[in-house]
């Protein structure tokens, strides 16, 4: 099998590369490298079947009415997958690229759509738990139509994604594309940035360091996070099946923020403190995924513990030094 992964050089989408070429694929990562960077797919670049091209997808994929489109010597003509990761998914990034968020999930989603409709393609858009805003139902069920600021900071990225979705929606309704949707808890695990500003990477880092662990609010509010190797797993099931979705791919397993820095704390024998500073606007007061379907359509559901990612985490971050991270 041939897939086109954009953001393949992000922290999600290089792991699934890794696992699509573990699996035997030839994989082509298409990424523009605002959130991304070659070195999460240094170790790819000598694997037969793997190609990088530093393109950014909202630019268009080489459809007739994309224009010249230049992806180097690459020519994604034959593709049986397509599958659409691009986008910054951090809050700290999506405030600091407010326009290219906003074209990746609009241009960025049709393009790869139109690459996933001449190539007779399976289509996978990875969607957000973002797109439930800060909800009104609790756990969150892929019927809940969500509770989204549509003017706030955040609704770059989370009215982005519903559009992506609608978008998907449409492709497969009117032009019959294998189109679908899955919804992506927060997730973590190595080849996240120490500066991308997301809880873990950022809570890793400071504790390594041996500064204060920046807590937002009274950090009661409230995060599920999943291992990136079981999103990988889930994602590139629900990739093999024909289904629409949206499936809600997560780990149940719900921590306070407070609870998150005390466990980083501990997992790194770090003396930093916690320091409490100001909650973003519109920071979502509880997430987590109700995985029924995920459990009952693939047969999927994590199997990392939290102890357990969260070692690997900090053991990749000390690797690569406090510096560098
Ligand atoms: N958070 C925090 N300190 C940080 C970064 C994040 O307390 O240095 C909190 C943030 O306010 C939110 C949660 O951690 O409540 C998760 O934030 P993240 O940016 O990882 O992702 P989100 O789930 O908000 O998209």
């Amino acid at each position: 099998m041939r897939a086109v992964v954009t953001g393949g050089a992000g922290f999600l989408g290089s792991h699934v590369c890794e696992r699509l070429l573990d699996d035997g694929h030839e994989v082509v990562a298409v990424d523009s490298m605002i959130s991304g960077t070659p070195a999460n797919v240094a170790h790819l670049r000598t694997r037969p079947g793997f190609r990088l091209v530093r393109h950014d997808v909202a630019r268009g994929l080489g459809a007739a009415e994309d224009g010249p489109v230049d992806l180097g010597a690459v020519d994604l003509g034959s593709v049986d997958l397509v599958l659409h990761m691009a986008c910054p998914a951090s809050p700290v990034d999506y405030a600091a690229h407010p326009l290219e968020t906003l074209d990746v999930a609009s241009r960025g989603t049709r393009a790869a759509l139109e690459l996933a409709a001449r190539s007779g393609a399976r289509f996978v858009t990875t969607s957000t738990s973002e797109v439930y805003g800060d909800p009104l139902v609790h756990p969150q069920r892929e019927e809940y139509w969500g509770n989204v600021n549509p003017i706030g900071p955040r609704s770059v990225y989370d009215e982005g994604k519903r559009f992506a979705e609608a978008l998907t929606m449409a492709y497969r309704r009117s032009l019959d594309v294998d189109a679908g949707i899955v919804r992506i808890f927060n997730t973590y695990g190595p080849r996240m940035r120490g500066h991308d500003g997301r809880v873990v990477p950022t809570f890793v880092r400071q504790a390594l360091a041996g500064e204060p662990l920046t807590v937002c609010g009274d950090g009661s509010q409230t995060r599920s996070l999943c291992f990136v190797d079981d999103l990988v797993e889930g994602l590139l099931r629900f990739a093999g099946t024909h289904e629409a979705g949206p499936v809600n791919l997560g780990n149940p397993h719900e921590l306070t923020v407070l609870q998150i820095a005390e466990d980083v704390i501990a997992a790194t024998g770090s003396s930093s403190r916690i320091e409490h500073v100001d909650l973003p606007t519109d920071d979502p007061k509880v997430r987590c995924p109700d995985i029924t379907r995920a459990r009952e359509l693939l047969g999927w559901e994590p199997k990392v513990a939290w102890e357990t990612g969260l070692e690997r985490t900090v053991a990749w971050f000390r690797e690569l030094g406090v510096a560098a991270a």
